[in-house]
């Protein structure tokens, strides 16, 4: 049994203040995460911070043109939301694809941008995992690794991170909006996410007092040409051995702009600038996207 202190924050500064006053404090949304940690005592926070009913449930327009989105939004109403369902395909499919219906219904969605790893030696503590324990080793990288990094793993670390919603705002360069004790501050996706370098346990670069408010899309969307693809060991219900977000833009035949993230093979969704460029101008044609696709790997 962990003992912790249980607050139910009232709004955003009052959930700054209360994860100030208290260090090893950890805010909760849905649940789906850091509870099953706390079962398996890879998380003892010294309070739970209870942000479910701050009002941050909205999706609204943006002056210029494109979504903000309540960091409370359930992923289920984000996938059917009319306005994100017809701009954002790509991130209505990447949402419907991860976990289950029920999960989907109680998961929001700046939580789904922080869910931990789910490599089995994080999660078993009689394992040595820097994640977990900073310089007590990597489990997976000489054991069954076949979920792990490929890509910008580090000697320290090989775990994977396995959002399928954040590999679609990555490929819509989402822009994630945060308040801490310093104000407010945007951080674009590419940045927030980090790789394990040397500093494995950190997945982000949010900093412990800091609340994510809302996550932006831009005005473009890539709602014409665009695919979510998740391989993994079953159809549904299973994290992703791989997934793409491939979103293009068209021009006369084409490719004017282009976006290829890759999830479940990194520490962060993998966006390669190179096999981006050598697609953009080209004709969308699949000896063109065979060389990105060489490019990136
Ligand atoms: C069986 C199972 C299968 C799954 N399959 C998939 C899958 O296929 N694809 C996929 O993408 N995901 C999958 N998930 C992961 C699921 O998406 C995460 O559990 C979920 O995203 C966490 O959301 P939550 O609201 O429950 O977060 P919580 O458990 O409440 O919180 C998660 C973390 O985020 C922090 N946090 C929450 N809100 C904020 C905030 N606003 N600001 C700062 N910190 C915050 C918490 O402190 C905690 O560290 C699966 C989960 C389970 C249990």
């Amino acid at each position: 049994m962990i003992n912790f202190e249980y607050a139910r924050a009232r709004g955003v500064a009052d959930a700054v203040r209360l994860a100030a006053a208290a260090p090893g404090a950890k805010f909760i949304a849905g649940g789906t995460n850091l509870i099953d940690l706390m079962k398996e005592h890879v998380e003892c926070p010294s309070r739970l911070i209870d942000i479910s009913r701050l009002p941050l449930n909205r999706v609204e327009e943006t002056p210029a043109g494109g979504l903000r989105i309540g960091t409370l939004v359930p992923n289920a109403d984000l996938a059917n939301h009319s306005l994100a369902a017809a701009r954002y395909p790509l991130l209505a499919s990447a949402i419907s694809a991860g976990a289950s219906a029920q999960l989907r219904n109680m998961v929001t969605t700046g939580s789904n941008l922080l869910q931990r790893t789910h490599c089995p030696c994080f999660y078993d503590t009689a394992r040595p995992c820097n994640k977990r324990e900073p310089g007590s080793g990597c489990s997976a990288i000489k054991g069954l690794n076949r979920m792990h990094a490929i890509l910008g793993a580090s000697d320290r670390r090989i775990a994977t991170h396995s959002s399928d919603m954040s590999v679609a705002l990555a490929a819509l360069d989402a822009l994630v909006h945060v308040a801490g004790p310093a104000g407010e501050r945007t951080i674009p996706i590419a940045e927030f996410h980090r790789l394990p370098g040397d500093a494995p346990q950190r997945d982000t670069t949010l900093q412990p007092v800091e609340i994510v408010t809302a996550v932006e899309l831009p005005a473009r969307g890539f709602a014409a040409h665009c695919s979510y693809l998740k391989i993994c060991d079953r159809l549904s219900y299973a994290f992703g051995l791989v997934t793409v977000a491939a979103a293009l833009e068209l021009d006369a035949g084409r490719i004017a702009e282009a976006r290829l993230p890759l999830g479940g093979v990194a520490h962060k969704p993998w966006r390669d600038p190179a096999a981006e460029a050598a697609l953009r101008g080209q004709p969308a044609q699949q000896a063109v996207i065979a060389r990105a696709a060489d490019l990136v790997l």
